[in-house]
């Protein structure tokens, strides 16, 4: 069975466990999403509950990420478990329905399909015969992501002026202009010179 398009007959007859490795190329995730070193490894298993297929697993791999403060990348280790729920797409109304209808009915199926109501973050919906599990990882791996990645907690980034990464120990601009009086005033003319030379 492959792993990211099982077989919903498969999942139904079987409720089997999938594990194995995938590239970003597999999850189809560009360079701007996320870089991996190696490869991800994934590990999922399915149930059927009602009308929804479960999938629940773990993800866990090396991210490559660059530190916001100092621009450095650094493996970032990654392991985190996934929770979501699959429906099957509700197929189209084959004539169109008035606006208030489609919304009332909508309204109803909710209610009746979802009491025990998912997270949206979680519900995924399938058509066809199979899952298409990509999509999902991709959104999952994203979602795990940080928003401004640190190499550490500490990291004392780059210095503003001469670009010197701050970790392996302060500059020289720090040493004679960093707690000076005439900084300010230094910088001021930088900035004239540097519109003038404009
Ligand atoms: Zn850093
Ligand atoms: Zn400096």
């Amino acid at each position: 069975m492959d792993l990211l398009t099982p077989k919903v007959a498969d999942i139904i007859a079987h409720a089997p466990s999938l594990s194995g490795d995938l590239t970003v190329e597999d999850l189809g995730l560009t360079r701007e999403d996320l870089t991996l070193r190696g490869a991800l490894a994934v590990g999922l298993d399915f149930r059927v509950v009602g009308k929804t297929i479960c999938v629940t697993g773990v993800l866990e791999g090396t991210a490559i990420r660059q530190c916001v403060r100092c621009l450095k990348e650094f493996d970032d280790p990654l392991a985190f478990a996934v929770h979501v729920v699959y429906e099957r797409a509700a197929k189209p109304p084959s004539f169109p329905m008035k606006p208030e209808q489609t919304t009332r009915k909508r309204a109803a199926v909710m209610v009746q399909v979802h009491p025990e109501e998912e997270p949206d973050d979680n519900l995924y919906y399938y058509s066809g015969d199979h899952l298409e599990l990509a999509p999902m990882l991709r959104e999952q791996l994203i979602l795990a992501s940080p928003m401004h990645p640190l190499c550490k907690e500490d990291c004392l980034g780059l210095c503003a002026q001469c670009g010197k990464d701050l970790n392996e120990g302060p500059c020289h601009c720090r040493g004679e202009l960093g707690e000076s009086p005439f900084l300010s005033l230094w910088d001021r003319q930088g900035k004239a010179r540097n519109s003038a030379n404009r």
